[in-house]
């Protein structure tokens, strides 16, 4: 009978525990609802401020930044407040009684609190502004060659073609100089970065961005060194063989030990396409036959032949695609970007597209994002967690679709038909060492967190 009456009693206390641990995720999930609804409704109202400060910046305009702001400090009113940081840090303590969706999304609420405390209300207002500021000064550089106004495109395709080395260097000093005037802003938030994270604990800001990928910052960095230490032997025979190419390029007879930064066609040294020429196959004169829009809409189509829908209707409507004319009496960002406005079907691109390979690879790599958006965009996801498993594993989507655009099936199919009759097309397949540079691009996207070289994401 003891027994009888011990095994009952641990049928109740089970059964009690069932109970609580029911009503404990009830509770959160009604907290949850109303925090993933408010957030995705915030969300909208911030990326439409700031899609304004990057499409449309006119000098001397300061209406788009103020919305943009306000927008950004009710955002952060809310994720920073201490009624937020209490509760989900108050639920936390039942975390062995949740759901895996639930605790991820207590522990985001908390994350997102972080970058923005109310504790440091005053500091998170300077961060926002200062924010938005960079922006509008980023975007709204003039760039000049010889005391005349040039574009990113036209720097960009001076260095895609020109032969001499000194229009070349010019072309790569004119899209440097923006650096100088953009330090004193730099600096600045940094240190208002780091102060702000300091409030709820973190020691610094590159410590807050590396725990949103589930790391220390010791591991980050080893895990980064171990890359480059595998990846060294391979990019030493890489960097030799191309600083060989390009002085014959270039006419240079001394092969000097390291590459002037001006023989790259890429600003950053991000793509070194020099490496390779491959006979009977110029992308470039290609897409010269095409123009923007078709480019901006065979990117559509290479997704849609992998089985995935058209895009939104919304997204043509209000993307900003094509170059800004120049008298147009406005700029706008010309990096290019991918958003996710509302976390849900309202997806957009910012780009400035002109029929080239560089522009025709970005446009598959933005659409890597887009289609990446869409995809987790489900009733399977809550808000606060669309945003794909990390901010690099999102980069390296958008680069591997990119890459893969660029590869024979595809471009066959889509422009190179019409150059390509022989058998020599066998040759056509491009980009080994892009994909090695990818990965160089990859360590600078998790290290850009520390040295803020890079102040837009997503591109
Ligand atoms: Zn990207």
């Amino acid at each position: 009978m003891k027994k009888v009456i011990y095994f009952l009693s641990l049928g109740l206390i089970f059964f009690a525990c069932k109970n609580e641990s029911a009503d404990h995720q009830k509770e959160v999930q009604t907290y949850l609802d109303t925090y993933n609804a408010k957030y995705k409704e915030l969300c909208a109202v911030s990326s439409e401020g700031q899609w304004s400060v990057n499409t449309h910046i006119v000098e001397g305009d300061t209406m788009n930044a103020y919305t943009s702001r306000l927008a950004d400090e009710t955002m952060a009113k809310f994720t920073g407040s201490k009624e937020n940081i209490d509760k989900a840090t108050e639920f936390l303590k039942w975390e062995k009684d949740l759901t895996p969706l639930q605790v991820k999304q207590l522990k985001k609420v908390l994350y997102l609190a972080a970058g923005n405390p109310e504790s440091a209300e005053e500091t998170v207002k300077e961060l926002i502004k200062a924010g938005t500021a960079q922006t509008e000064h980023l975007y709204g550089y003039k760039f000049e060659i010889d005391g005349k106004e040039v574009t990113p495109n036209d720097i960009d395709s001076i260095l895609a073609e020109a032969k001499d080395t000194t229009a070349r260097r010019k072309a790569w000093e004119s899209s440097k100089a923006i650096g100088a005037t953009l330090k004193p802003g730099l600096i600045n938030l940094r240190d208002l970065r780091n102060k702000v994270v300091q409030g709820l604990g973190y020691p610094d800001y590159f410590t807050y961005q590396v725990s949103d990928y589930g790391m220390k910052t010791e591991e980050m960095m080893e895990m980064l060194r171990k890359f480059n230490k595998e990846l060294n032997p391979l990019y030493r025979e890489l960097h030799t063989y191309l600083r060989y190419e390009l002085a014959k390029k270039y006419g240079v007879k001394d092969v000097p030990d390291y590459i002037p930064a001006h023989w790259l066609s890429n600003r950053w040294g991000q793509d070194w396409s020099e490496m390779v020429t491959v006979e009977g196959l110029n992308l470039d004169s290609a897409l010269k036959l095409k123009d923007a829009e078709w480019v901006a809409k065979q990117g559509e189509k290479f997704y849609v032949s992998l089985g995935f829908p058209e895009l939104p209707k919304s997204f043509w409507d209000k993307s900003s695609l094509y170059p800004v004319a120049k008298d147009a009496g406005f700029k706008k960002n010309t990096h290019a970007s991918a958003w996710h406005m509302d976390l849900d079907q309202d997806v957009r691109s910012l780009m400035s597209i002109v029929p080239n390979s560089q522009w025709y690879e970005t446009v598959h790599h933005e659409y890597g994002h887009i289609y990446y958006y869409l995809s987790y965009s489900n009733p399977n996801v809550p808000y606060l967690l669309r945003e794909g498993a990390n901010r690099a594993y999102h980069e390296a989507l958008g680069s591997m679709m990119g890459l893969a655009a660029m590869q024979k099936p595809f471009t066959l199919r889509s422009i190179m038909i019409m150059l390509c009759h022989s058998s020599s097309c066998s040759r056509c397949t491009i980009t080994f060492q892009k994909i090695f540079c990818t990965k160089i691009r990859m360590q600078r996207i998790i290290l850009g967190t520390k040295r803020l070289e890079n102040l837009s994401e997503t591109s």
